[in-house]
């Protein structure tokens, strides 16, 4: 058997107050039509990175609302990793090469993980690339099978590509984040477009009263009377930790007292993480104001809430990125945030919501001093921040995107009244109180964003499927 990871039990009664109204009672109504189906989520890893974060809300929540839903990992050893990270870079677009021994450890793995995987269920969701090659071995059986991939695949290494993509062809669905991350002569149909989302409570998220935040920072070694400027982020190449370090440096130049705290998580399907750790310990060796923190040294979702919070401007500067669920983080505590424009980072902060995005080491240098230097600006951005996330980035928002997929998918079941969502058609959110809306011959379009209207403006044909 497939290792099934353990969740626990949560209530959508209890986001009653947190997330909005309209999109709970649409996700109980919709929700009553799948009741009793069996849905399980497959990927690689049950800790570190944003996917296990999502899935760990996601399930409870699916089977809070009577859906039997279980989370399975995907059983691999250190050399399958490898590959699978290759994979993943390679399909981010890296110059990356599968020799045939990587190919074939890749098969042997997706062969031996199909015969483990015995249960029947209804709608199979594989993450990301790891799994993809469990359908080729297992078969479909009567289950609609999804990928759901979480990376920015719109410029994919053609070899790996076109080795992955061998694999994909049987499946009923896919899920991108951005519509833009589809790569090229891509054989699924139909294609969702999905943002992730984050659980408002959950320990890294929940309201953490100040003073304890403080105290956990204070005793992890952090001097609160100093400034203080963060990434929370897996140690990760496109994550640019070094660059936050140059960008660090620039603004240290004017806020002599200002720490910076790079806080990373090693997952356990990222051999590279420890190398850039490495980089990091070797470049910030002669700095006592930078911290490095991990969770393999305590440092664990209630910290990451506490530099959340505490934190004067939150970093994220992304070079690539899938969706980058540490900015709605951030956002939702209501701290200001400099940020890649990579991903799905400029959706989450659209319209100026959250703070500045920027791109290179200068530009981050000098958003974040301008943030620090005016906190009443940085306050305003702050709050369209959380507001934005209350509207379009918590879990529930998520769940009823995933349910009108499935609806999508079951023809023939009837549709409950209602049961239709409003999808802005540029990023795919459900979308109940439009920030903007279009009316075309065609009907009407609402939107979560001034941005997403105008980007459907640039190429109406494609977003809204009319003429220019
Ligand atoms: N994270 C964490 N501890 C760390 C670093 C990251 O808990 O030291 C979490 C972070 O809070 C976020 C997730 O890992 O929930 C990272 O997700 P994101 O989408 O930002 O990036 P990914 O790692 O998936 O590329």
């Amino acid at each position: 058997m497939l290792q099934t990871v353990d969740v626990g039990k949560r209530s959508l009664a209890a986001y009653r107050g947190v997330a909005p109204d309209t999109i709970l009672d649409d996700l109980t109504r919709l929700a009553e039509i799948f009741r009793g189906a069996r849905v399980v989520h497959i990927n690689a890893t049950p800790y570190g990175g944003g996917v296990s974060e999502l899935l760990r809300s996601v399930v409870p929540l699916m089977n809070d609302l009577g859906i039997l839903t279980d989370w399975k990992i995907l059983s691999g050893d250190d050399p399958f990793f490898q590959v699978t990270k290759k994979i993943h870079n390679g399909m981010q677009g890296a110059p990356e090469e599968l020799t045939t021994k990587s190919r074939e450890t890749y098969l042997a793995n997706a062969e031996k993980n199909a015969r483990l995987f015995e249960e029947r269920y209804d709608f199979i969701f594989i993450h990301d690339p790891q799994p993809a090659g469990l359908l080729s071995f297992r078969g479909k059986g009567d289950a609609r099978w999804i990928w759901r991939c979480h990376i920015d695949t719109s410029h994919p290494n053609r070899a790996i590509w076109d080795f992955l993509k061998g694999f994909l062809a049987d499946y009923d669905a896919a899920i991108f984040t951005m519509r833009e991350f589809i790569p090229p002569d891509f054989p699924i149909r139909p294609v969702a477009i999905i943002p992730p989302a984050i659980d408002p409570l959950s320990p890294k998220n929940m309201d953490l009263p100040a003073r304890q935040a403080r105290q956990i920072l204070a005793w992890i070694g952090v001097e609160l009377d100093r400034p203080l400027m963060t990434q929370v982020s897996r140690f990760d190449p496109w994550k640019d930790p070094l660059g936050v370090i140059a960008a660090y440096r620039l603004v240290r130049e004017e806020v002599p007292n200002l720490q910076l705290a790079l806080v990373g998580s090693m997952a356990l399907d990222d051999t590279e993480g420890w190398e850039i750790y490495r980089q990091i310990t070797t470049e910030s060796r002669n700095d006592p104001l930078i911290h490095v923190f991990t969770n393999l040294t305590g440092v664990g979702n209630i910290e990451v809430n506490a530099f959340q919070r505490l934190s004067d401007v939150i970093v994220q500067k992304s070079i690539r990125e899938g969706f980058g669920l540490v900015v709605s983080e951030a956002m939702w505590k209501g701290t200001p945030v400099v940020a890649g424009r990579a991903g799905g980072i400029p959706l989450q902060m659209a319209d100026g919501a959250g703070g500045l995005l920027v791109e290179g080491v200068e530009a981050c240098a000098e958003a974040t001093l301008q943030l620090l230097k005016d906190s009443g600006r940085a306050g305003d951005l702050a709050r369209l921040g959380r507001e934005r996330v209350k509207e379009y980035f918590l879990t529930p928002r998520l769940l009823l995107n995933h349910l009108s997929l499935l609806l999508d998918l079951s023809k023939g079941r009837t549709q409950p009244r209602g049961a239709a969502l409003q999808q802005d058609p540029v990023c795919g959110m459900a979308v109940e109180q439009p920030a903007s809306e279009v009316a075309t011959a065609r009907g009407r379009y609402v939107f979560c964003s001034e941005e997403c209207r105008r980007r459907s403006q640039t190429d109406p044909a494609h977003y809204l499927g009319q003429a220019a």
